[in-house]
């Protein structure tokens, strides 16, 4: 499956916004984003106005990024995201969150949603009892996630629970129980529940050109 492989630090000094793509760094003073808090190249200190076109380009992006999915999948995320009822940017963020990837990583059982995908593909995670490894897995209310007992042991899963309170980034609708090694899906995400700073309608608005 195709996959970025650069820089991390390079695509959240490029959004002007962290992306949480490094794990436990992202937290410490070592942040590429907090050190050099502008774009990336030659011309990063001295960018020019930016144009409409430009800024919803780069809130696209930026969502993108921060959930680490390709622009074609995106793509099919916004498509699904206008067939359904509701508001289009907002059910746009609530597929995305609902990946199995960003539920692990909301959980506290991985540092980043790369890592998660990296669980979730080597089969240490089940749903509902069973192996899942399909890191765009949509979870479902009523659903449990659980680390496969044979990966309990695992010290960067320990660890992910261990610093997952410093982190900050479960959310309401997840009821995470760390000595079980599970978490409950008590219902669906809402956009209150996110807690990043991203303006969906701008995307609505590129890709409705
Ligand atoms: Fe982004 Fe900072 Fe994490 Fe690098 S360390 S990926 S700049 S949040």
């Amino acid at each position: 499956m195709a996959r970025y492989t650069g820089p991390s630090c390079k695509l959240c000094r490029r959004e002007g916004s962290k992306l949480y793509l490094k794990g436990t760094r992202c937290y410490t003073e070592k942040c590429g984003l907090d050190k050099k808090a502008y774009a990336p190249g030659q011309h990063g200190k001295n960018q020019k106005k930016v144009s409409d076109y430009g800024v919803q380009l780069r809130e696209k992006q930026k969502m993108k990024r921060l959930y680490g999915v390709l622009e074609g999948q995106f793509r099919k995320y916004f498509e699904r995201a206008t067939r359904s009822a509701g508001i289009t940017g907002e059910i746009l963020i609530q597929l995305l969150e609902r990946r199995l990837d960003n539920v692990l990583y909301r959980s506290g059982f991985a540092t980043s949603r790369k890592e998660a995908r990296q669980l979730v593909r080597h089969d240490h995670v089940l749903v509902d009892g069973k192996k899942v490894n399909i890191p765009s897995y949509s979870i479902k209310s009523g659903q449990v996630v659980r680390i496969a007992d044979a990966s309990k042991k695992l010290q960067r899963i320990s660890d992910a629970i261990e610093g997952a309170d410093g982190r900050g980034v479960t959310p309401e609708w997840l009821l995470v129980s760390k000595d079980n090694f599970e978490a409950n899906v008590s219902r669906l995400p809402e956009r209150s529940d996110v807690g990043y700073d991203m303006q969906e309608s701008l995307i609505v608005e590129l890709y409705s050109k």
